[in-house]
């Protein structure tokens, strides 16, 4: 039978009788970051917030967003997945597992954006619950961070 036809009830039948703990994982790391990235193209649409680029893949670390002529990467981090300081947890079950992989994440996060400075990039970070509670400051970060770019080049 195409997968297609299966209902939204025998779906859920499925994932529920199924419950893998990296697939589940998975799931969430990927929903929550694309609500995030959406969520800021939301706002940069609607404040007319020009001349970026999604996931930039040839720029160091492959920033969500990214501004070429001002040279500035823009990333959005999930909460759990970089370590928020406000609401980042570890989990309790597999807790050492998670304590290694958490900080290799928030490691590699600094390494990327060392990297970029080092190479002459602007980096800006807003973490998921910043832009899901505060956008306009977000925004106005980011903004000033464009103006200062575009005066001094
Ligand atoms: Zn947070």
């Amino acid at each position: 039978m195409p997968r297609y036809t299966l209902s939204k009830r025998s779906m859920s039948q499925v994932s529920s009788t199924t419950p893998s703990r990296s697939r589940n994982m998975q799931a969430i790391k990927a929903s929550s970051n694309a609500t995030t990235e959406l969520r800021l193209r939301a706002h940069l649409i609607r404040n007319r917030i020009a001349g970026w680029k999604v996931r930039a893949k040839a720029v160091p670390g492959c920033p969500d967003f990214f501004f070429p002529n001002e040279r500035i990467a823009v990333f959005v981090d999930g909460c759990f997945w970089h370590g928020c300081p406000k609401c980042g947890h570890t989990p309790k079950s597999n807790r050492p597992y998670w304590i290694k992989k958490l900080a290799r994440n928030k490691q590699r996060d600094a390494q990327t954006r060392r990297k970029l400075r080092s190479s002459g990039f602007s980096v800006i970070h807003f973490w998921e619950c910043q832009l899901r509670e505060n956008a306009s400051s977000c925004l106005q970060r980011l903004l000033t961070l464009l103006e200062l770019s575009r005066r001094h080049s």
